[in-house]
Formats: structure tokens, C-alpha cells, sequence
């Protein structure tokens, strides 16, 4: 008998490698960064990415650090934890929200998560069905394009309005939803965007899925990162109107993103996400999932105690600080404009005028070459959804933000068309 020889055919070739529908914020800013050239002798100035955890103003209080030290410490937190997460930080979690609903979470109506973007997983997981789709805003966060590509669940982009502070486009959203329409996300306060929505606005936004039959997905990762005239008010408090969905971490308001505690909360006292299965899928999935390290959720009771007041208002102040030294400075160019000041998280989407300038073919290569020729990293926007746009972050200490947007302004100028 004569065997076949010859290479093995290995069964598990892909046509393409990986890739789940857009790139994620993270790729797209290590792509910008690949052009940075280390010759120039300027260090990199990093505007691109939310996480401002290496700076000194940023960093959490040393007591919220004790506390995991002292929760390893216990040792009562070396087992697995249950799926919907620890009954302490579940309790700890509703607390926290409660101070700002008008009615009360229980623990059971909230699921410890890995960080904002598990919650992100699992949702979007739990709701893809053949034949359904789901609203997403643009400009938006990307890796909900891409954790929809992966269950296979139809994404339709609703506008978010620049004039109108990034004020959701509800009529597009009726004209984009159909029966098959589960859900609409918002991110409130706003990445890219920079914004806070009002209470009326909010309202509407319940409104109209309630009549669309449809739940709220509210992503408040930037909960409280509010610093202009709109405060910040949760999503869930319409709940009794639309079911919601809050999704939230400690990630971007405790700038501790790589310690990954994040929460997906049931803002429904009607109930009604119990009543169509969508709660009893959600806890089927957690138990086919991992659940967030046991001491972090065992010392979070602790790390909320201890940055509130003096840490949480020093962040705020903070960001309030960078978002007016980052409009101003962004007033004097001339090729950009910033049609919203910001006035919550840590971003501003301002727009590229290429018509003001010589050889910039478009958002990308503005960014490349600002990369290349300054070392200033910031996002092309059309990573977010809106071609011609940056994002630009100002969640960075004071003098590395002045020192970017200088570098910027010159790189401009250089670039900018004669007789303009
Ligand atoms: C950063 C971010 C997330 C992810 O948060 P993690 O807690 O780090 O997973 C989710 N949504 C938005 C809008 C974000 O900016």
C-alpha cells in the first residue's frame, strides 16, 4: 500500500487572517503610530487613546489601592467567583446607581463584567437572532461594529447631529427600525463626541423606543465625567419608559482600565426584560463565560468609598481644565473646526478642512503625517464612523496637551495652502 506523499494540506487555512468588521480604535492608532519617526527627537505625544492612568493627576487614591492589597491579603477571594459576579460588588454596584435613580436597583438586577467592553460581548451576543439589527450611533464606538459582525447582527447607523451638541437623530432612528429591530445604543457622556445629553433629550430617546418597541442600550462608561452646563443623568432613570440596559466600568471614571471591572444593570421596574427572556439568556451566557477577578469585585465596595469626593471632583477638574485648554487651542487653527465644545469624557471630534490644506489627501494620511513629521498621535475619524473628522483626546496632563496642539498648529501651518 503506498501512502500519498507530498505537504500536509492543513485543514485550518483562512482566505483572509481575522478580522471583525472595523478595525478597533486600538489598531487604527497603532497603524498612525507606525509612522512616527525617531529621528526627529521630539517624544511621542499620545492624543489618540482615552487612558491617562501614567500621569500623576490621573492616578487613583492610594487607599482604593490598599484595598485590593488587603482584599488578596484576606485570602477569602481565591476561588472562582459565581457567574453574575460576587454578591459584594453586585450590592455595591446597585448602590452605587441607586443615588441617582428614582427608583431602586436591586443586586440581582446587576451582572459583574470584564470591564465595559465584556458587557458589550455578552449583550450583543444575547440579542443576535437570524434576521435581527441593531441601532448604532455615528460617529460611534467601534467595537460594537465589530462585536455585532461577530454574532452576526445587522448594524444600522442612526446620525448623531454636531449642531445640536451630538444630540441623537430620532427621526432617523424611525427611519431606520423595523420589526426586527432590538435595540438602540447611546453613549452618554459621548465617545467621540465629548457630549452630555440633556434630561429632555434622554426622554425622547425613551420615548421613542418605547414606541419602536425596542430596548436602550446606555453605555455610561463616562458616568459623572460631566464638567459643562448639562449635568450628568443616567439613562435608567427613564427605565420605567423603555427597558435599559446600563453598561458602565470602572475603566475611564476611575482611570484604572487594566484592572477590568465593568457592570451590565436591568434599569426596568416594569419588568419587562424578564418577561421576554432576554434576563434569563443574559445568565445563561454568564455561565458560559469568565467572570472578572475575585478580589477586584472583593475590594470594590472599598474602591468606591475611597474615591468619591476629593479624587472623583480632582479628575473632573482635571478633564474641565484640558477640554478648554484643548477648544482653545484648537479655535486658532485654521483647518479644524469644533462644532461642539466638550463638555463630558475625555474626547472632542473636531472637523478637517482639506481645503485649507497642501498635499493631505484625507483624515488618515492628515494623521500619518502628523505622526510621522510632530510624533502627535490623534484618531483619524473615520476609525469612529465619520470620515474627514478627528477624534482628539484631552484626558493627558495640562503640559503634554499644550505641547501636542502646538506641535499640531505648526504641522498646519506648514502644510497650509498659499494665498488661502
Ligand atoms: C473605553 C470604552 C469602553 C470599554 O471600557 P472597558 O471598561 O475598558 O472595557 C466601552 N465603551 C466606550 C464608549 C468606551 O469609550
Amino acid at each position: 500500500m503506498e501512502c500519498e506523499r507530498g505537504q500536509t494540506k492543513w485543514q485550518f487555512r483562512q482566505k483572509s487572517s481575522f478580522t471583525a468588521g472595523n478595525l478597533a480604535v486600538r489598531a487604527v492608532v497603532n497603524k498612525v503610530m507606525e509612522n512616527v519617526d525617531n529621528s526627529n527627537g521630539k517624544p511621542i505625544i499620545a492624543l489618540g487613546n482615552g487612558d491617562p492612568s501614567k500621569f500623576s493627576c490621573f492616578r487613583i487614591s492610594e487607599r482604593a489601592e490598599d484595598a485590593i492589597v488587603s482584599a488578596v491579603r484576606s485570602a477569602k477571594y481565591n476561588g472562582y467567583a459565581f457567574s453574575a459576579g460576587m454578591p459584594c460588588a453586585r450590592s455595591a454596584i446597585a448602590e452605587y446607581l441607586n443615588k441617582d435613580l428614582p427608583y431602586k436597583l436591586s443586586p440581582d438586577d446587576v451582572y459583574a463584567t470584564i470591564g465595559c467592553s465584556q458587557a458589550i460581548e455578552i449583550l450583543l451576543s444575547v440579542l443576535a437572532r437570524p434576521g435581527a439589527n441593531i441601532l448604532l450611533p455615528r460617529p460611534g464606538y467601534p467595537y460594537y461594529e465589530a462585536r455585532a459582525a461577530l454574532s452576526k447582527l445587522e448594524v444600522r447607523h442612526f446620525n448623531l447631529v454636531p449642531e445640536r451638541g451630538w444630540e441623537v437623530d430620532l427621526d432617523n432612528v424611525y427611519a431606520l427600525a423595523d420589526e426586527n429591530t432590538v435595540a438602540m445604543v447611546i453613549i452618554n457622556p459621548g465617545n467621540p463626541c465629548g457630549n452630555v445629553l440633556s434630561y429632555p433629550h434622554l426622554k425622547k430617546i425613551a420615548e421613542t423606543a418605547k414606541k419602536l418597541g425596542i430596548m436602550v442600550i446606555a453605555d455610561e462608561v463616562y458616568d459623572h465625567l460631566a464638567f459643562g452646563s448639562n449635568p450628568f443623568v443616567p439613562m435608567g432613570v427613564f427605565g420605567a419608559i423603555a427597558p435599559v440596559i446600563t453598561l458602565g466600568s470602572i475603566s475611564k471614571r476611575l482611570v484604572v482600565p487594566g484592572w477590568r471591572l465593568g457592570w451590565m444593570v436591568r434599569n426596568d421596574p416594569n419588568g419587562i426584560l424578564k418577561e421576554t427572556k432576554i434576563a434569563e439568556s443574559i445568565e445563561n451566557f454568564l455561565n458560559i463565560t469568565v467572570s472578572p477577578t475575585t478580589f477586584i469585585q472583593g475590594a470594590f465596595p472599598h474602591i468606591l468609598e475611597n474615591t468619591r469626593g476629593r479624587f472623583s471632583n480632582k479628575i473632573i477638574d482635571v478633564l474641565r481644565q484640558t477640554s478648554d485648554i484643548c477648544y482653545q487651542k484648537l479655535e486658532d487653527i485654521d483647518c479644524i473646526t469644533c462644532p461642539h465644545k466638550p463638555d463630558g469624557s475625555m474626547f472632542v471630534m473636531v472637523k478637517l478642512n482639506l481645503s485649507y490644506l497642501e498635499g493631505i489627501t484625507d483624515c488618515v494620511d492628515f494623521c500619518c503625517k502628523l505622526a510621522k513629521e510632530e510624533s502627535v498621535i490623534i484618531l483619524p475619524g473615520v476609525a469612529v464612523g465619520l470620515k474627514n473628522w478627528l477624534r482628539i483626546t484631552f484626558a493627558i496632563d495640562p503640559f503634554s496637551l499644550n505641547a501636542g496642539l502646538d506641535r499640531m498648529k505648526s504641522f498646519c501651518l506648514r502644510h497650509a495652502k498659499l494665498n488661502q
